[in-house]
């Protein structure tokens, strides 16, 4: 058998669904483990959805998760050119073809007169008008038209689409990898339109005939295209074709977090989540979205949950690398019905990663977001304030949310424990653990936790009264990693500066009851 080679075939629209990554994945993990070809091709030929810049964010987005494809626009690869828009001449040809065998026809239609022909459809009670066998020949098309009329169209340059003739009383069926045996009739589909007046293809006959001059063997893609399909097997047929056709696998959709219904491009704002690889700022705030970049994911664990949206090896292991994806990986295990997509599933997979990270990694990637934050701090603090924060957060970006006390003064105390343990007829108490802290040395957690545990000894206060006051005057919260850590790589002169202002602060909390 001939290697495989599969495509991912986005259109440059803008931001690229979660659902568009799986399938560019699935693809990638395919032609990895057998040894075949990753292409990417843009399907760009609908003009009016173009958006500037769409191209560069698909290669991004890709390259960000690791999945760099063997041949494409910028890629190389020897059946270019990989956009469509450059392959116009090309499907004039195919659409030449189609009219010459008598397989489509010539529509001179206008967008009026479709529109009335759907009206009055609507109102003989018909609420979905279809372009068909039995309505092709009331229309305006070079089927219902004698040859001089039609001559004399396309003479004088009236604009007009080809459209597919569908024949009647047919049985599509093909094997679907995923979803087994799929039959359509012929009677349910519509003429659909294969070259658009402005001389463009539609996207079912650019598809078919760069798949097929691409070499393209297995069909990978979204659950929506499953309809389509049965169109692209008349085509195949049409082109004589059809015993070489490609394989097609069409994935599961994939559903809100809720389990109802088609996860959509607003989901992330509604849920609070990212459905995209990476964030898109579009020209308006509905058009622009955050990514799991943004959101501080791994593009490790993003694949490693991609992978399970829709597919698992049915073993227990639920960690798995790239390698292990390209090995493990299989088609047929990929699931039927719609993959759920569960956020905090996500969040699990990114926080096993960041366990497992090791800590030098782990600086590479959490030094920029410090300067970001315009954080001057040496590398060697950095990597152990990492070492503490590792095992205490879920995306990266919660480094520096959840521990920006390790980098600045507290900007808010946590009221409720202090309220409840704060008194301010401690102070003087407080003052005198302040200055045992001032005088450990050498200022290591050790020391300080000995010195701190003879004062509550000392002072009979008990750890209860006294840990949640150091705690909060250090970072402002309750949760944290190890005090005395903390302590030690804030440094004697922090800790004092941030013990008095916080005993000042619980003074006044305590006064303002
Ligand atoms: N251009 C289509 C898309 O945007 C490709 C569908 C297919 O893979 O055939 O998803």
């Amino acid at each position: 058998m001939d290697k495989v080679r599969v495509r991912f075939a986005p259109s440059p629209t803008g931001v690229l669904h979660i659902g568009g990554i799986r399938t560019a994945l699935y693809d990638y993990l395919v032609a990895k483990q057998l040894g075949g070809t990753f292409v990417l091709r843009l399907e760009d030929t609908d003009r009016s959805r173009f958006v500037e810049g769409a191209e560069e964010y698909i290669k991004e987005a890709l390259e960000w998760v690791g999945l760099v494809p063997d041949e494409g626009p910028g890629y190389g690869g020897e059946y270019g050119p990989y956009r469509q828009s450059d392959r116009k001449d090309i499907y004039e040809v195919y659409a030449n073809q189609l009219l010459e065998s008598e397989n489509a026809y010539f529509a001179f239609d206008t967008p009026e007169e479709l529109t009335a022909a759907r009206d009055a459809a609507k109102a003989a009670g018909n609420h979905s008008f279809k372009y068909d066998a039995n309505t092709r020949m009331q229309m305006r098309n070079s089927l219902s038209m004698s040859e001089a009329e039609v001559e004399e169209l396309l003479e004088t340059n009236v604009p007009y689409t080809v459209r597919l003739k569908v024949p009647q009383n047919e049985v599509i069926s093909f094997d679907d990898k995923i979803k087994g045996t799929v039959s359509f009739s012929t009677n349910e589909l519509d003429d659909k339109v294969m070259l658009k007046a402005d001389g463009m293809p539609t996207y079912h006959l650019a598809n078919v005939v760069d798949d097929r001059l691409m070499k393209i063997n297995l069909v990978i893609r979204g659950d929506e295209w499953l309809s389509s399909t049965a169109h692209h097997i008349l085509l195949y047929k049409a082109f004589g074709w059809d015993h070489e056709r490609p394989t097609f696998a069409h994935l599961p959709l994939i559903l809100k977090p809720t389990g109802k219904g088609k996860l959509s491009k607003r989901d992330g704002a509604k849920f609070g989540m990212p459905v995209f690889p990476l964030g898109w700022k579009g020209k308006t705030a509905e058009d622009t979205f955050l990514g799991f970049k943004e959101y501080g994911f791994d593009p490790k664990a993003v694949v490693n949950f991609l992978a399970f949206l829709g597919w698992n090896p049915g073993t227990e292991q639920e960690l798995f690398s790239m390698e292990e994806l390209i090995k493990e990986f299989s088609l047929e295990k990929v699931v039927k019905a719609g993959a759920r997509f569960d956020y905090d599933k996500a969040r699990w997979f990114n926080q096993q990663y960041l366990m497992a990270a090791d800590e030098a990694e782990l600086l590479t990637k959490v030094r920029p977001l410090a300067k970001e934050k315009g954080y001057e701090v040496e590398d060697a603090f950095l990597a152990q304030f990492i070492g503490l924060m590792k095992e205490r957060v879920v995306v990266l970006n919660d480094f520096m949310d959840k521990g920006y006390y390790f980098f600045e003064p507290v900007k808010t105390y946590e009221e409720k424990p202090i309220r409840k343990k704060w008194k301010p007829e401690r102070l003087a108490q407080f003052e005198d653990l302040r200055q045992r802290i001032q005088q450990c040395d050498p200022f290591d957690a050790a020391t300080l936790h000995a010195a701190i545990k003879n004062f509550v000894e000392e002072s009979e206060l008990g750890f209860g009264n006294v840990l949640p006051i150091l705690r909060i005057a250090i970072c402002g919260v309750m949760k944290g990693p190890d005090i005395f850590e903390i302590l030690a790589l804030l440094g004697k002169e922090e800790v004092d500066t941030r013990l008095s202002k916080g005993y000042e602060a619980f003074n006044q909390l305590a006064n303002n009851k």
